[in-house]
């Protein structure tokens, strides 16, 4: 494996929730996560809407200040950065959203759209010299450099997420999160871009933190995914072993609710019940009230992290592929 780029320690994001006139309740987005990124690896964060995956990113990247836990980069602890040295850091750690429509400025050319990062980083001396980075940035995402002086409203979804990434890209960063890159696009464009990503990791050695609730996405672009529910890991491991080998009964009832690559999942007719409040979270095993396989210990105490080996752990009081124990 390669050399360890990322490493995340016991993150944390508590949120306060309440009027001014009722009690305030401690809201649980992600609690206690702790996972490493290699360099050129992509890993896959993955769970329903609520599970805390977009909450982790954004505290990863401090867009939200995580409420404890570390976040190392390159070696050197991101979360207590300030000033200039946490803006020199955030040119290696870029974010993709997942609709590009809502984060460009209609008011503003392809061409200054791509250009804002080197213009805001000021790596550029001559006029020409920004025209050519941007117009070898649009080569690279595949996008027609003769289309450098059109507006955002003039391009089609998959182009715009092109311009997303490519102004992601411009700073030549290690690591790219890419929050729901493909979810608001087409099924045959959501390939384009995946292969577009794949193709960017090979010629830019970029790592991706890739959030995804469509499994049949994941399987074509991860390396290794993480499995949340309710703020916690509840299972981590190579894309094979996750897929060949999911040993969680939440990890399960998700591969199940994929009965064809790309069909996105249909969580709501496959798990009973509604996701806990984060503000409410059962006691014990967090997925208990809705998992078929539960026990009175269950509802008692935590389950303990089991280890598969090569990386693959989950954290279930039965053994491996649901055998009671
Ligand atoms: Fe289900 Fe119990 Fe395992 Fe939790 S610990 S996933 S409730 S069997």
């Amino acid at each position: 494996m390669s050399e360890i780029i990322l490493e995340v320690q016991n993150l944390k994001k508590y949120y306060q929730q309440g009027s001014l006139f009722q009690k305030k309740e401690s809201v649980k987005a992600v609690d206690d996560v702790s996972f490493v990124l290699h360099r050129k690896e992509t890993l896959a964060i993955v769970g329903e809407s609520g599970c805390g995956k977009s909450t982790t990113v954004k505290s990863i990247i401090r867009l939200t200040e995580p409420t404890s836990g570390k976040v190392i980069l390159h070696g050197e602890d991101f979360t207590s950065l300030k000033g200039n040295a946490l803006r020199e850091a955030r040119k290696k750690l870029k974010i993709i959203f997942q609709d590009p429509y809502s984060s460009l400025n209609p008011r503003m050319t392809v061409r200054d759209i791509i250009a804002e990062p080197i213009d805001i980083e000021k790596t550029w001396k001559t006029r020409g010299e920004r025209e050519e980075m941007v117009l070898e940035t649009m080569r690279l995402v595949g996008l027609d450099p003769t289309w450098i002086n059109r507006y955002p409203h003039e391009f089609s979804g998959g182009q715009r997420q092109r311009i997303g990434i490519a102004r992601a890209i411009i700073l030549k960063p290690d690591i790219v999160i890419c929050d729901e890159p493909v979810s608001a696009l087409d099924v045959s464009i959501q390939a384009k871009i995946i292969n577009l990503l794949k193709q960017l990791q090979e010629e830019l050695n970029i790592s991706y933190i890739f959030i995804s609730h469509d499994l049949g996405v994941v399987k074509h672009i991860a390396d290794r995914i993480l499995v949340m529910y309710l703020g916690h890991v509840v299972e981590e491991g190579t894309s094979e072993d996750i897929f060949n080998h999911p040993s969680h009964p939440y990890t399960q009832t998700l591969l199940n609710a994929i009965p064809t690559i790309g069909v996105e999942m249909n969580e709501s007719s496959l798990i009973d019940g509604d996701l806990p409040s984060p503000s409410n979270p059962p006691k014990g095993c967090v997925f208990h009230t809705r998992c078929p396989f539960a026990k009175e210990e269950c509802v008692l105490k935590q389950p303990e992290v089991k280890d598969l080996g090569n990386g693959h752990q989950y954290a279930c009081i039965l053994n491996a592929e649901n055998e009671s124990e």
